[in-house]
């Protein structure tokens, strides 16, 4: 059974990136009968925002990626805690002193202006950036001192001592790269700050032993010091987790592939998500597309298969950066949307509208029955309507239904005159009967039709075009951008149906004026 986590930073910004690598931990560790804990990595109080625990929270309970442990909204969770870094002072400070007595850790004094210094020398004498080899001033300073200098007050942070050489390299293996090699780090790292909380080197490396994670998932941009990982769990005699790196997410722009940016793309954020009414089960199965390339033909031959009976592989995992397209996300949201019950949509639809457009929400509530009847319309069946791809865009979609949206900027087909187009409307009032079914209503169309020039079906118009002003078709658009003010909507029948015979005759009426 495998054990992951989850290690947010709590910054208030959850991105894409996050829930990429969350479905991963929860898969690998669900499918082994495993455990996926939450640890929040809150080691830097500077970056922190009120509340991002409870977004972090929130945003794992709306893609229903349930924690087994960890933290929670009121307290801890399991018996590996506190899974709160900030808490855990007292266990990393142990361990260092470990190290310490060990030799393989010191304080180190400088302070920033002496670190600036160094660093302009380094320039100067093209040599590596960093604290390492001869450029490591305060690596052996004698006890005595180190002691008179600690009770005088003196800040330090204490820092690694690295036995590494960049001219050797570190082997590893990564689940999804292979092996790999990187040089060996010949930095002294910090790994308690002056104010004695771990850096992210050290925290984690103490807390993914003590937590007892098997396989950690993290970004790729953690790959290049994965050496320094290497060398503290070498130094404490721990095993290592397994490691997957995964790619980054990149968006096309002008034929170029770049990774998302957090100030470029708004689409990074996953709130832009919560907004947009993307419904979550959507963006997890277009992320899982992402992380295995296996997963589209395996939800072909699947189409109703839940999500989680996807046999999830590291092995299918990408090692370049996985390209992410909002547009390839709007289609599996049709899809994932169009294959939902009336029912499931309009109470999906309603939750998201009584957050984000609580106007439409009324709307959507005031009758709920008919609420749940047009958005039947077009589904069920072999091919149900692909329709709505998101939340808000189900607004516009279904605006003629509700006289509070409705508006007509529809245009006529250019071949209708305008005093044609009021005939048609006109004549159809007289005519039109709501109790017709769906054959007799579209008979009495097509014989209108005849009667105003209009080849009845589509056949005769193209032997002899000449001879007829349009076709059917043509009717029956002046209709439909009569009653639903646009040129495409879903079946007439059935919205003239809905809309009901008093609403009906008014917008034939109002647009024939
Ligand atoms: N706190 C780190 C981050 O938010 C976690 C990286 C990891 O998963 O180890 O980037």
């Amino acid at each position: 059974a495998k054990v992951t986590r989850m290690a947010p930073s709590p910054t208030g910004f959850m991105h894409l990136g996050n829930l990429f690598g969350a479905i991963a931990d929860e898969r690998l560790a669900h499918q082994s009968g495993g455990v996926f804990y939450l640890r929040i990595e809150d080691t830097d109080q500077k970056r922190e925002v009120p509340g991002a625990v409870e977004t972090i929270l929130k945003v794992f309970s709306d893609y229903e990626l349930p924690f087994d442990e960890g933290a929670t909204a009121d307290g801890d969770n399991g018996a590996y805690g506190p899974y709160r870094q900030r808490q855990r002072e007292g266990i990393y400070r142990a361990y260092a002193k470990r190290l310490v007595r060990q030799g393989k850790a010191y304080p180190c004094f400088c302070t920033e202006e002496e670190l600036a210094a160094i660093r302009e020398k380094q320039a100067a004498e093209k040599a590596n950036f960093g604290y390492y080899g001869s450029w490591a001033v305060h690596r052996d300073t004698p006890l005595s001192e180190v002691e008179s200098r600690v009770a005088a007050g003196e800040p330090f942070v204490l820092r690694f001592r690295s036995e590494g050489d960049p001219g050797r390299r570190t082997k590893f293996t990564d689940l999804v790269r292979g092996t790999m090699e990187l040089p060996e780090n010949d930095q002294d790292v910090v790994l308690l700050k002056s104010d004695g909380i771990p850096t992210y080197h050290f925290a984690h490396v103490v807390d993914d032993h003590l937590m007892g994670t098997t396989h950690v998932v993290r970004g790729e941009e953690w790959l290049a010091t994965l050496p320094i990982h290497i060398q503290l769990f070498g130094a404490m005699g721990w095993k290592m987790p397994k490691y997957v790196h995964t790619a980054q997410l990149m968006k096309l722009e002008n034929g170029n592939k770049r990774k998302l940016s957090k100030r470029k793309d708004p689409e990074l954020a996953l709130d832009f998500y919560q907004r947009q009414g993307y419904c979550v089960a959507a963006v997890k199965e277009y992320l899982m597309t992402l992380l295995n390339s296996n997963f589209e033909d395996w939800r072909l031959a699947n189409p109703d298969a839940p999500l989680d009976k996807f046999p999830f592989n590291t092995k299918k995992m990408g090692v370049s950066g996985a390209l992410f397209d909002i547009e390839k996300l709007g289609d599996v949201s049709k899809n994932v949307i169009s294959r939902m019950s009336a029912a499931e949509v309009a109470d999906r639809l309603t939750a998201w509208a009584r957050e984000y457009d609580p106007d439409f929400c009324a709307l959507l509530e005031r009758d709920p029955a008919y609420t749940e009847a047009i958005l039947s319309i077009g589904r069920g069946g072999k091919k149900p309507r692909k329709d709505i791809a998101v939340w808000s865009g189900a607004k516009e979609y279904l605006s003629f239904f509700f006289d509070e949206l409705f508006t007509c900027d529809g245009a006529y087909p250019e071949n209708v005159s305008a005093a044609d187009a009021k005939r048609i409307l006109d004549e159809y009032a007289a005519i039109y009967d709501p109790a017709d079914d769906s054959g007799v209503w579209f008979d009495r169309i097509k014989a209108l039709a005849e009667r105003l020039g209009y080849a009845a079906n589509m056949k005769d118009y193209k032997q002899n075009p000449s001879a007829y002003r349009g076709s059917v078709a043509d009717v029956s658009m002046v209709l439909r951008v009569a009653v639903t003010g646009r040129q495409n909507s879903p079946d007439m029948y059935e919205i003239m149906r809905l809309l009901g015979r008093e609403r009906v005759l008014r917008r034939l009426g109002s647009a024939a004026e």
